[in-house]
């Protein structure tokens, strides 16, 4: 390896130091930088490209599903977010306060956006007059500031993040339920089906739910580190927020009702999620459905057989060009095919297409995986249909071996020991029977930082509340009082 490809390539060790390789692939794969700001990064064209490929997915489903798009401030003023103590409480130590414009001193402080029921609702109200107005479904893309004093990463932990924020109104509680199960569903699928990672669906433990929420649920990815991340959440806010801001209704016999409300989002912690699970000591590791660039053609020439191999190359990558595959031809002179390949690895490209005198003189191509250097010939008249079934190999091999992970990290304990001992030795999840009170997590919590990430669902997506399935042995695997719930402890982002 030249001095060039020793500097681009990745130089810790992603068992042995996750938190550094995490860093250090974001950099070397393009995808972010750190902003001059602590707790804050700049995204990258390439980071980015990530962002809109789970924005396309997301934001047709929404649309499919009634949503519309709207813009709010980011801006909310003090008062209102004071109408809904819980939110302000809940938010307090982490928002963003603005209190001049220019030299000025505003009358009103101004908090930039922790999130955004407190100025939406008052819309909402205001446009929902009768129970025909209802269900509204709206949505934004944008982001978010919440001031956290810690220790900067990028996609996972940021003082400002890119996300999507939904809020409802509905006629009926029902109609709230069925609105929460949608989203957490669709938070599902655009992890299971656009990024290649499966997820556990449940809910948070009432001492954890979004602050004035009657029910937090959520989506959860077990990192290959044992860590969890809360992969998206989707609350039910009952009536809450709709005392809160009037948001009432004529119903059918001109009577006034309260409305029921919902918030779910998703953030680009995601991407987090996304890179970390599949990438490797090489790099960034991609499943095609995001990959910016999902096919390299890399050529491979002398001198004598340079025309023959670029010409055959071309023709290559029209074909799969013309049938829709992101392909790039890397015909770069000044680089040799090893850098080349060092370089697509690193970026995550999954799948390279190797070109020399030898496939043009038998008609054919050379494949290779990125996730596992699985090397195959394909014939080149069949290179369209070659390409698309390899490609779903690669998000085969990718998803399998996360669930793989997942599978194999959900274990039992029965006392605060084997609590305590499994997740330090195994991370993952550990699921125990429950009593519900919080100081049980405590105990957890102080001793190894881990604590209780979610409650399995009774009603796997059913359209009322979100039941936690009864435990077989009913004494709680902390402190020995009667359970009755089921609680997945964990270390978490
Ligand atoms: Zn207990």
């Amino acid at each position: 390896m030249s001095d060039e490809s020793q500097e681009l390539g990745i130089t810790e060790s992603k068992s042995h130091k996750p938190g550094e390789w995490y860093a250090e692939v974001v950099q070397k794969a393009n995808l972010a930088d750190y902003a001059p700001m602590g707790g804050f990064i700049v995204t990258k064209p390439r980071g980015y490209a990530l962002w809109e490929a789970i924005q396309e997915s997301l934001d047709g489903w929404f649309t499919d599903t009634g949503v519309d798009n709207v813009y709010f401030p980011m801006f909310i003023p003090e008062s209102f977010l004071e109408r809904e103590k819980d939110i302000v409480e809940g938010f307090d130590p982490e928002v963003a306060w603005v209190t001049h414009g220019g030299h000025d001193e505003l009358e009103e402080r101004l908090a930039v956006r922790p999130t955004s029921e407190s100025i939406i609702a008052p819309f909402m109200a205001d446009w929902t007059r009768s129970h025909r107005d209802l269900p509204m479904r709206l949505n934004q893309w944008c982001s978010v500031v919440r001031w956290e004093a810690t220790e900067t990463k990028p996609f996972f932990r940021t003082k400002e993040f890119m996300w999507q924020e939904g809020h409802t109104a509905h006629a009926s509680n029902e109609g709230a339920w069925e609105e929460v199960w949608t989203r957490l569903e669709q938070y599902e699928r655009v992890y299971e089906d656009v990024l290649a990672v499966p997820v556990l669906r449940g809910k948070k433990p009432e001492h954890d739910k979004f602050p004035g929420a009657d029910t937090t649920t959520t989506v959860e990815a077990l990192m290959p580190d044992g860590k969890s991340v809360q992969g998206a959440t989707s609350h039910n806010l009952g009536q809450s927020f709709a005392e809160a801001f009037d948001i009432t209704f004529a119903d059918e016999n001109e009577d006034e009702q309260t409305a029921y409300t919902t918030s779910w989002g998703l953030s680009w912690r995601a991407l987090g999620a996304l890179i970390m699970t599949h990438s490797d000591d090489q790099g960034l590791v991609l499943p095609p459905t995001v990959a910016p660039t999902q096919v390299v053609i890399v050529p491979i020439w002398q001198e004598d057989t340079k025309e023959d191999v670029l010409e055959y190359s071309e023709g290559i990558a029209d074909d799969l060009e013309t049938a829709g595959f992101r392909v790039e031809l890397d015909d770069r002179d000044e680089r040799n095919p090893g850098f080349k390949f060092n370089e697509h690895e690193l970026n995550g490209v999954p799948l390279r297409l190797e070109i020399g005198p030898h496939e043009v003189d038998d008609a054919e191509v050379t494949l290779v995986h990125r996730p596992d250097n699985a090397e195959s010939v394909a014939d080149r008249d069949g290179i369209v249909d070659a390409v698309d079934e390899h490609l779903d190999e690669i998000f085969d091999k990718l998803y399998e071996s996360a669930e793989e992970n997942l599978e194999e990290n959900v274990r039992e304990a029965h006392s605060p020991e084997e609590i305590l001992g499994t997740i330090g030795k195994h991370g993952g999840y550990v699921k125990t029977p429950w009593c519900g009170d919080e100081a049980c997590e405590e105990v957890i919590k102080e001793k190894i930082a881990a604590e209780i990430v979610m409650q399995p669902l009774e009603d796997e997506g059913g359209s009322t509340a979100g039941d936690v399935p009864e435990p077989d042995h009913d004494e709680c695997g902390v402190c020995g009082d009667p359970a009755d719930e089921i609680a997945y402890f964990a270390k978490s982002y």
